[in-house]
């Protein structure tokens, strides 16, 4: 706002009731267009002001830009707001977007989401990757003590794909399930309920030692199921082993070596999955990340407004750089 107008504005407020002076208070105390998410990434710009482009600490207001406060460098003479390269940045509709997040919290289709914000499909799609590219980065970081470890398989899926390398488009249930490729998908988890998973196009020694060896603390007793790349990996590593072989109905072994803690995760992973009918491969980490928030708030009663916090909080942004 221009700075006449603003002096104008202030001038009015003598003139007001004490009635229209309530109402103004209420609203600025509790804005209904602008959603609690944008003053909250504002005032995390504001403690830290710095340039998005160039980390410059000289910055200095230049306007407001959709009743966002913009800012100038000094340095670099870009500008930016506190929007600039959040996973927000250049989504519209502002005004839905808690509306959006609280489908989420439902796990609703991304078509009942579209609905519910009166937004496009596609527009629906390009949201919910955006605010699960963050999720997809909650993994546990160190996995100590007893870690038990399985994979679980996913069809292959090249679910909204017009064109599909090698192979013609399939309709819907007229495929053969042995013509299916499986894509397999480790979850990793500790007694202290520290999860972590990846999705390993083939489960081999190699992809796990990429994936899970930089997560293992170093005296863990890996519980397994007993798979040959386990046990090469194990044994190759130095790494104490305990096999729970479920077709002889192994369940547990010394009273406290098994792997019932990460089957309920995939049985659990599975039944929330479901409800998608089929995620498309190239999507699959990020329902995993989605699945992943809600198993680390089971516990809470958690808001929209929540939700989007921690897709967007800066411990995200980091742990995403160091992944
Ligand atoms: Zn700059």
């Amino acid at each position: 706002m221009k700075q006449h107008l603003f002096s104008e504005l202030v001038a009015a407020i003598d003139l007001l009731s004490p009635g229209q002076r309530h109402w103004l208070l209420e609203q600025l105390q509790h804005p209904q267009n602008i959603p609690d998410i944008i003053e909250h990434l504002e005032q995390r710009l504001r403690a830290d002001l710095q340039c998005p482009h160039c980390n410059h600490a000289h910055i200095y207001r230049w306007g407001t830009v959709k009743s966002l406060q913009r800012y100038r460098c000094r340095s670099c003479l870009k500008t930016f707001t506190a929007l600039t390269h959040s996973p927000l940045s250049h989504l519209r509709k502002r005004e839905v977007w808690l509306t959006y997040a609280q489908s989420m919290l439902h796990s609703e289709t991304l078509r009942l989401a579209a609905y519910r914000c009166d937004i496009h499909l596609t527009t629906s799609f390009r949201w919910r990757h955006r605010f699960l590219q963050l999720a997809d980065c909650l993994n546990a970081r160190k996995l100590a003590g007893i870690v038990e470890s399985d994979q679980t398989l996913f069809r292959e899926s090249f679910k909204g794909q017009r064109t599909i390398q090698g192979r013609a488009p399939r309709k819907r249930g007229k495929d053969h399930p042995k013509d299916a490729r499986w894509i397999s998908v480790l979850v990793a988890r500790d007694r202290k309920a520290d999860e972590a998973d990846f999705v390993l196009s083939n489960f081999t020694l190699k992809k796990v030692e990429e994936h899970l060896l930089p997560r293992l603390s170093n005296d863990i007793v890996l519980c397994t199921d007993g798979h040959l790349t386990f046990e090469v990996f194990t044994a190759k590593h130095n790494i104490e082993h305990r096999v729970l072989n479920a077709s002889v109905g192994e369940r547990v072994k010394e009273s406290v070596f098994h792997i019932q803690g990460v089957n309920s995760y995939h049985q659990r992973l599975k039944g929330w999955i479901s409800r998608f009918h089929g995620v498309a491969t190239k999507y699959l980490s990020h329902y995993l990340g989605w699945f992943r928030w809600f198993e680390q708030h089971r516990s809470e009663n958690h808001q929209p407004a929540d939700f989007m916090e921690d897709l967007i909080s800066t411990d995200t942004i980091q742990h995403l750089a160091q992944t």
